[in-house]
């Protein structure tokens, strides 16, 4: 008897590292004293709130806010919060929005950023310019999330990480502004 609960025991401790947590709004504190450790003048504020696109960042004065939805955040590892915290912190640091209208402002040849993306929404051409625009801004917040984690020590490619992008291909059907899954996988997974 004894030597068989011990047999479970064993087997329920090998077990124990492929479950995974899900993150909680209470790792968003822990994710953003984390991220201010290593990254100099770090502030972010954040709200959990629905939202489809799962999680985005506006910036505001006085700081940046994250918007990050609670199905979002519930099916996501406190390892892939800090990924996603970290890649949507950094459209903040490269300020990504900005540039985005600034192009959009040149493509469209209007003076304000929203004039511009609701002209560019019926000129396809001039749209895909700065749908690639945005999707290279995809790709440069991914390596950068990538080289914060790897300076607290944690490698971004792992499955926690990657099932947090995996969306079955929705959001490059959806929306031609964002790059799909394999393209993400390669650079998050790409050798240093
Ligand atoms: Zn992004």
């Amino acid at each position: 008897m004894v030597r068989w609960s011990m047999a479970w025991l064993v087997a329920f401790m090998c077990l124990l590292p492929a479950v995974t947590l899900a993150a909680e709004e209470s790792d968003l504190p822990t994710v953003i004293t984390q991220l201010s450790k290593i990254i100099p003048d770090f502030k972010l504020d954040y709200t959990v709130e629905r939202t489809r696109s799962r999680a985005y960042v506006s910036e505001k004065q006085g700081g940046s806010v994250l918007t990050i939805d609670p199905d979002f955040l519930n099916f996501i590892s406190p390892t892939a919060l800090l990924f996603v915290v970290a890649h949507e912190y950094a459209h903040v640091y490269f300020h990504h929005q900005e540039k985005l209208g600034v192009e959009a402002m040149q493509l469209a040849a209007l003076p304000t950023p929203e004039m511009a993306f609701e002209a560019l929404a019926s000129q396809p051409v001039q749209q895909e310019k700065l749908d690639a625009l945005n999707r290279q801004f995809e790709l440069d917040a991914d390596e950068q999330a990538v080289k914060w984690l790897a300076k607290l020590d944690i490698v971004a490619c792992s499955s926690d990480v990657l099932a947090s992008i995996d969306d079955g291909g929705v959001s490059m059907v959806m929306d031609r502004s964002h790059p799909g899954f394999y393209t993400r996988k390669q650079l998050i997974c790409r050798k240093p």
